[in-house]
């Protein structure tokens, strides 16, 4: 009785959810790794690719450690970071991506003992720190630029650069046709950073070798009307009409109701029809525009009506291609025809329509704004060409890294091994706990040659030895040896143009230390009823389940 006329103190709402100390942080590094698991067996060339099957039944296949992470649909609080960092590294540097989670993992992976055998993770944190300043400050001084040649120079060196990406894919056996190609499209979009402006077009059919680069836009001949015919095919310096129209007889079938009372109005109905669209395709032609793409259909009336008047028309152009035109030509998309101002219409040097194997193609090429370019793939099987749109991806991603950054460092894992040399070089001269921990960090660097030799197939042990007995050597001439992914040894990275831009290494260092700390400066988490079922009924039912059945008693495990 006494005991109940004690004054409670209720700090908690009930039903919170608390779980701390060792055991918690312990759980949010497991959470981690797992998530590092998943993404591990996607770097580097030899990489595999992850299927992705989401509750909408919608289905991805992809190699970017950001957009796997993104479908992961993770749960999980703390591995949750994980998310944020490979996002941010994807929109800082659009590189790095699996690299980064990878790292976080890894140096999680690390301090694991250190957390289970009573080490403060603040001492942990404190070490991290010190290694990664110590380590970003390494990869600064072994950048190399490339900045300052001239361009001939330049565009050898990144023809190189793109080669070494595409020598391990199908279209090896013409690389350096590719290559070349690949940097003729980044130099001709000049340092505008939206890849779309570079466009693949594929045509199956004819030789690699029939492949070709338009410095503007091209794309498939879209669906014409009778009188297309008749419409010249060429023209030099055309002024370009964008549209977001439609050029077409409307028949209003459902949802109109008209009542006649003398069957002569019934003219006038369609004459005003006629009017509508003859008004439109006036003002088209007044524009003085030679050419006309719109979005939307353009139909058979304004087809001939065009063709009468010498205009070329195309209609139901993708919108992808409709924006690259207004990126390339000058132009902007017009949603009405009304005030059509020369501004708003596009040119271009030669805009024709010519016949690619068995396909005709709409050809815009020496456009003034330089800010596209398209190159046209031919070759055997679909899956063919498929694949080498994919590899030249990547090699236009190479090229433009290269571009844009202008210091690189020895990809390959080179760069890591050799940072996590200096840094146990550096350890030895620190006394206490403290040489331990940034010797940890050390090793977890290694991660990424070791990952590379293991999605490869390589013995990663054998690698990774030969990797340290070369980065050991005094003269430093090892330095830039990192693993050779043709024949499973080791090789000079920076020789053989497997270079990184430094920004993707410096970011990735960065991005995964602070995710590692965040992690491991976190000993609580506090689960609140109210905001857990706030969150949204989305979790519903499952939301009820969850509060009885796994709540406090397992996530104190
Ligand atoms: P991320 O999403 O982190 O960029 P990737 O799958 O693109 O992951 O793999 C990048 C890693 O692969 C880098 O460490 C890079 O150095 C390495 N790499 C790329 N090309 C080669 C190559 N030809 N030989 C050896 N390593 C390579
Ligand atoms: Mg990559």
């Amino acid at each position: 009785m006494a005991s109940m006329m004690q004054p409670q103190i209720i700090l908690l709402k009930e039903g919170t959810d608390t779980s701390q100390g060792k055991a918690q942080l312990v759980s949010n590094i497991n959470a981690c790794t797992a998530v590092g698991d998943v993404v591990r067996t996607t770097l580097g060339p030899r990489g595999m690719d992850k299927l992705i099957h989401d509750d909408k039944g919608s289905v991805t296949i992809s190699n970017d450690g950001a957009t796997i992470m993104k479908l992961l649909d993770i749960v999980h609080p703390a591995a949750k970071i994980l998310v944020d960092i490979a996002k941010s590294q994807d929109s800082e540097v659009g590189d790095g991506t699996t690299t980064v989670v990878l790292l976080a993992a890894e140096f999680l992976k690390e301090a694991k003992p250190f957390i289970e055998d009573g080490v403060h993770s603040q001492n942990l944190i404190r070490s991290y720190r010190t290694a990664s300043t110590l380590a970003i400050e390494k990869v600064k001084a072994l950048a190399v630029s490339i900045e300052g040649k001239s361009v001939e120079e330049k565009r050898g060196l990144l023809a190189k650069c793109a080669a070494t990406t595409l020598s391990s894919k199908l279209i090896s056996g013409e690389k350096e046709f590719f290559a070349t190609m690949v940097v003729n499209a980044v130099m001709a979009i000049g340092d505008d950073d939206r890849l779309n402006l570079i466009g693949i077009k594929k045509v199956p059919g004819g030789n690699m070798r029939d492949s070709f680069l338009v410095d503007g836009v091209a794309f498939k001949k879209t669906f014409s009307y009778a009188g297309f015919e008749q419409q010249p095919k060429k023209f030099l310096n055309p002024k370009i009409l964008l549209l977001n129209i439609e050029l077409e007889l409307k028949s209003e079938k459902e949802n109109a109701e008209i009542r006649l009372s003398d069957p002569s109005q019934y003219q006038s109905i369609v004459d005003a029809e006629w009017n509508i669209i003859y008004d439109k395709l006036d003002k088209c032609v007044d524009s003085g525009a030679k050419v006309v793409l719109s979005r939307l259909a353009i139909g058979d009336l304004a087809t001939q009506y065009f063709a009468d008047r010498d205009i070329f028309c195309a209609g139901r152009v993708a919108e992808e291609d409709l924006n690259r035109v207004a990126a390339a030509a000058g132009g902007t998309i017009q949603t009405s025809v009304n005030n059509i101002i020369d501004e708003v219409l596009g040119t271009c040097e030669i805009f024709e329509e010519k016949q690619v194997g068995g396909e005709r193609f709409n050809i815009f090429s020496g456009c003034p704004s330089g800010r596209t370019a398209t190159i046209v793939l031919r070759g055997g099987a679909d899956q063919f060409i498929e694949e080498a749109e994919r590899s030249l991806h990547d090699a236009i991603m190479i090229v433009r890294r290269a571009v844009k950054n202008s210091t690189v460092v020895p990809g390959g894992g080179a760069i890591d091994m050799e940072i996590s040399k200096y840094l146990r070089q550096h350890s030895r001269t620190i006394a206490g706990k403290s040489q331990l921990f940034i010797n940890s960090y050390a090793k977890a660097l290694e991660v990424i040659p070791r990952q590379l030799c293991d999605n490869a197939g390589f013995d990663a042990t054998d690698v990774l030895n030969k990797l340290r007995q070369k980065h050991a050597m005094q003269s430093g001439e090892g330095a830039n040896y990192g693993v050779d992914i043709n024949t499973g040894g080791i090789a000079d990275s920076f020789a053989n143009f497997v270079w990184e831009p430094a920004v993707v290494k410096i970011n990735a260092i960065n991005a995964a230390t602070e995710a590692a700390c965040l992690i491991l400066s976190v000993d609580e988490t506090v689960k609140n009823p109210k905001s857990e079922s706030a969150q949204g009924d989305a979790a519903g039912a499952m939301g009820r389940g969850r509060g009885g059945g796994r709540g406090r008693g397992m996530r104190r495990r």
